[in-house]
């Protein structure tokens, strides 16, 4: 046999040691990067299906790190979920968000909004009501045109500490959207008891569309139908092309967002194309 092998092993551990430097280096990074100004937050336009024109943003924050280059929050949101950094650097995207969702009001509609995404570990934070609050006191902006989203996992709708974060920001005015629907297989019927505004439909079910995929195209329009019944808005991600905007327009889709208007925007597009973009 070629037992366990230990060229095999050593190659596992330089691997692992690989990728643990550089986890390492880049959580060391993360501590500074909030006072180095590394961080950023990008704003992807939302779109109302009937009538084409922009009608809020999704804030998405990044990290410019000097040594990677731009790192994506998939890969450092968790690492600031291990260290705690989560706290401050979700309320700095928060604050950004609230005061860009300001600056976006006054200069282009009055109307918009702003949806900030939320994890599960940042909703467990037993300071964050308080916080997120100190930031709308802070800023002035009008709550009732922000929105809280948070990523549907399987059992996000049977934790008691969850559902009581969930109806402490509807009280403070908040709107609440639940991301990726349709992945984490919450069931249909349990949405109803809590206080939802919105649903968004998973960018996978989206591609279906194109792929042709019956099933996709099936559960797209039994999430809508649903949102509808529930009194919730339903907002597509991910929508790629004109295909796939038909087809969510057709089924009474009533927000779209995606490459196929937008691609998430550095505040200095949004304001250079500002009479390019239809508000
Ligand atoms: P998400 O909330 O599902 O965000 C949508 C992601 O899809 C974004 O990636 C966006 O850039 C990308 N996207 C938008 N339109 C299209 C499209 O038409 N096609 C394709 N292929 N992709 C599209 P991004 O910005 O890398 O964000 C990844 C995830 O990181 C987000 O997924 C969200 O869960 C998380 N995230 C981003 N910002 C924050 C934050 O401030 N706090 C927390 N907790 N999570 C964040
Ligand atoms: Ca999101
Ligand atoms: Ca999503
Ligand atoms: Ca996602």
């Amino acid at each position: 046999a070629k037992a366990k092998g230990k060229n095999q092993v050593v190659f596992c551990n330089e691997e692992v040691k690989a990728q643990t430097t550089r986890r390492l280096r880049l959580t060391n990074g993360l501590y500074r990067a909030l006072d180095r100004n590394e961080l950023f937050v990008m704003y992807q336009p939302q779109m109302c299906t009937e009538t084409q024109k922009v009608c809020g943003f999704e804030a998405l924050v990044r990290w410019n790190n000097p040594e990677y280059g731009l790192v994506q929050p998939l890969f450092f949101i968790p690492l600031a979920e291990q260290t705690g950094l989560i706290r401050p650097i979700g309320m700095f995207v928060f604050e950004q968000a609230c005061r860009q969702l300001i600056a976006f009001q006054q200069t282009c509609q009055e109307r918009l909004t702003m949806s900030v995404n939320r994890s599960v570990v940042q909703l467990k934070d037993a300071r964050i009501v308080e916080n997120m609050k100190k930031i709308l006191k802070k800023t002035g902006v009008d709550v009732h045109a922000l929105q809280i989203e948070i990523t549907e996992s399987a059992t996000f709708l049977d934790e008691p500490i969850l559902l009581e974060r969930i109806f402490e920001l509807k009280q403070l005015g908040l709107s609440l959207a639940v991301d990726d629907f349709g992945t984490g297989h919450s069931s249909f019927s349990r949405l109803k008891t809590y206080p939802i505004d919105q649903l968004k439909i998973d960018i996978e079910f989206v591609q279906g569309i194109t792929t042709g995929s019956d099933k996709d195209k099936a559960l797209i329009k039994s999430i809508i139908q649903t949102a509808k019944n529930l009194g919730m808005e339903v907002l597509a991600e991910g929508v790629e092309t004109e295909e796939q905007l038909q087809f969510l327009s057709l089924h009474g889709c009533d927000k779209v967002q995606g490459f196929y208007f937008s691609k998430p925007l550095k505040v200095e597009e949004i304001i250079a194309n500002n009479q390019q973009i239809a508000f």
